[in-house]
């Protein structure tokens, strides 16, 4: 016999590869975000994961400091959120949302409506955080354009704002440092510092030209973790409110408890016109977004005329199966109450760093709920994201067995809810450790 019989099973793919096979595959075809890969020409291979740790290929197990990146809420491979994803996609993996409907999609707007801040009565979904921020941006503008007032463009963001990546979200956000190159493309923003004042002063100044305001509240978390006080964000609602103008919550980080409470809004006292969820919404399983609004908003774009539609949408708009997950993700976020369990981590990490206070190379210490965060001297220059002691640190990190991703100068840890006490403390113990490398 001269021919070959094809196999009648593929290849397994169950065998772990060799790590370094992984990862130099990995270099070879992979393009990563915000990494240089000139300086950083290797990623960690991550063969599985469960509760708050990763296993590398190599058999290593590294503890998820950061939930990666702020999603992860419940822990990774959580049960309950595999199953109700594995049922859901048997029923109903995928169908359109314009025209048509499913009951994740339903059921998982009346519960977030059901807990989120007073008045919001509409969930528009989408895929990532950033594009919940576009959708609120573009409800905004448009909806001026109805009320008659297409004056009102000028969106007013705080310093150091960080709302995603895609061009709305990024000319929201300040583009130091990381959005210089576009620059000249993004729109007109007021940025102003996080003070009562300023942000009256810009409403003032900005008259009819005013068009919302966007906030990060008591949180802006890529800036570096830094905390605003409840009272500022009230203020700035009552401002808002003087003015006749929104105000957008972006809580797609602080959302689902980070801070404490459900909301970061909640915490504050507010509800805002506007609120983009997105990171922990289906407990980091799966990506999907969500844009709330108030009926007043939803009812600006009613007319018995096409073209005063709401001119957005993605191909996987409410998914069922993010839909499906979202929901698993909010009954074990209230059986657990996630928010009072991130609150005792981060205030277990908080006391254990406690005494970095009065350390020569510790600018300041801050957190809040389940974020512990300590903000180091720079080491050259004026500190900020492209401070040079970050991938030292990371890397130190990882030796000592936790993932933390340090924002330039400021390391910081925000694990996942399944953090054990034990588990804080041995985090907080290589935080204290960093800080002399
Ligand atoms: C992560 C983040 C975003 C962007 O979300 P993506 O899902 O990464 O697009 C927007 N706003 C805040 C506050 C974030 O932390």
């Amino acid at each position: 016999m001269t021919h070959e019989t094809a196999p009648s099973t593929p290849p397994p793919h169950d065998a772990a590869p060799q790590t370094d096979d992984l990862v130099l595959r990995d270099a070879s075809v992979c393009w990563h975000p915000y990494t240089q890969h000139a300086l950083e020409p290797h990623a960690l291979p991550v063969a599985s994961a469960k509760g708050a740790w990763l296993e590398l290929t190599d058999g290593r197990r590294i503890f998820d400091g950061i939930s990666s990146w702020w999603a992860t809420l419940h822990g990774h491979g959580n049960e309950h959120l595999i199953g109700a994803l594995q049922t859901q996609l048997t029923r109903l993996d995928h169908v359109l949302f314009g025209g048509a409907t499913h009951e994740p999609a339903v059921r998982l707007a009346e519960r977030l409506i059901e807990h989120a801040p007073a008045g919001l009565t509409r969930v528009f979904y989408s895929d990532n955080g950033s594009t919940a921020i576009e959708v609120a941006l573009k409800m905004v503008l448009q909806r001026w354009v109805h009320l008659d007032q297409p004056e009102r463009r000028v969106i007013v963001a705080l310093d150091s704002a960080y709302h995603g990546d895609t061009f709305g979200a990024m000319s929201v956000g300040d583009p130091d440092p990381f959005f210089q190159a576009f620059a000249p493309f993004l729109f007109e923003v007021r940025r102003v510092p996080p003070t009562e004042d300023a942000m009256v002063a810009a409403l003032e100044d900005l008259g009819s030209r005013a068009a919302g305001v966007i906030l990060e509240p008591l949180l802006q978390g890529a800036a570096g973790m830094l905390v605003q006080s409840e009272a500022y964000v009230r203020a700035v609602r009552a401002a808002c409110d003087q003015h006749g103008i929104p105000l957008i919550a972006d809580e797609v980080m602080t959302g689902f408890g980070r801070t404490g409470a459900m909301f970061a809004c909640d915490r504050a006292g507010i509800a805002p016109d506007l609120l983009c969820l997105a990171k922990g919404l289906t407990g980091g399983m799966f990506p999907m977004s969500a844009t709330l609004a108030t009926e007043s908003f939803f009812e600006a774009f009613l007319a018995q005329d096409k073209s005063r539609a709401f001119f957005h949408g993605h191909t996987f708009t409410a998914h069922p199966g993010g839909c499906a997950v979202g929901l698993a993700s909010l009954d074990l976020l209230l059986q657990d109450d996630v928010p009072a369990r991130l609150e005792a981590i981060g205030g277990r990490i908080r006391a254990g760093i406690a005494h970095l206070s009065d350390h020569p190379k510790v600018r300041d210490l801050r957190g809040i709920g389940g974020i512990a965060a300590i903000e180091l001297e720079p080491e050259s220059g004026s500190g900020g994201y492209l401070a040079g002691q970050a991938p030292r640190l990371r890397a130190a990190a990882i030796e000592r067995g936790v993932l933390l991703r340090p924002l330039g100068n400021v390391l910081y840890a925000m694990p996942p809810a399944c953090t054990t006490d034990e588990e804080a403390d041995r985090v907080a113990a290589v935080m204290v450790e960093l800080v002399d490398v």
